[in-house]
């Protein structure tokens, strides 16, 4: 974790998006940030509420289960993801609330996924978020 200026006062939750994404890359687990104001779950990084736009976001337990929102299958991939195309991208809405974008390495057709499907986060030594079918 990067050093922090001691003058810089105690970070939020939400300090630096680096802390967000060292949440799954290096600790293994989704990160999410709840409002203490209005109780509105985000699993996007923000030093305010979406909602009530407060400055009072905590950090949030998140299942990393939920539903499929919308998808596509990527048959063109970035560089990274080239041995894995077919793949789809999905866009999740995590059970606690907040909505994820990620990908799903099985997925390899419209057939093999539905809007409304259970799915889980899966740790990855990969780039991006990694969902299963739950
Ligand atoms: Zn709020």
């Amino acid at each position: 974790m990067a050093e922090r200026d001691p003058a810089a006062g105690e970070p939020s939750a939400a300090h630096t998006i680096r802390e967000f994404t060292h949440g799954y890359e290096e600790e293994r687990r989704l990160r999410g940030f709840r409002s203490a104001s209005c109780g509105f779950v985000t699993a996007t990084w923000g030093l305010v509420c979406p909602r009530c736009g407060r400055a009072d976001l905590e950090e949030a337990a998140l299942s990393g289960e939920g539903r499929v929102a919308a998808f596509t299958i990527q048959t063109v991939p970035s560089e990274e993801f080239v041995n894995d195309a077919p793949y789809a991208y999905v866009l999740v809405d995590l059970d606690e609330g907040g909505r994820v974008s990620g990908w799903m390495p099985a997925v390899r057709s419209d057939g093999d996924l539905a809007i409304g499907d259970r799915v889980r986060w899966v740790p990855s030594y990969k780039a991006g978020v990694q969902f299963e079918k739950a």
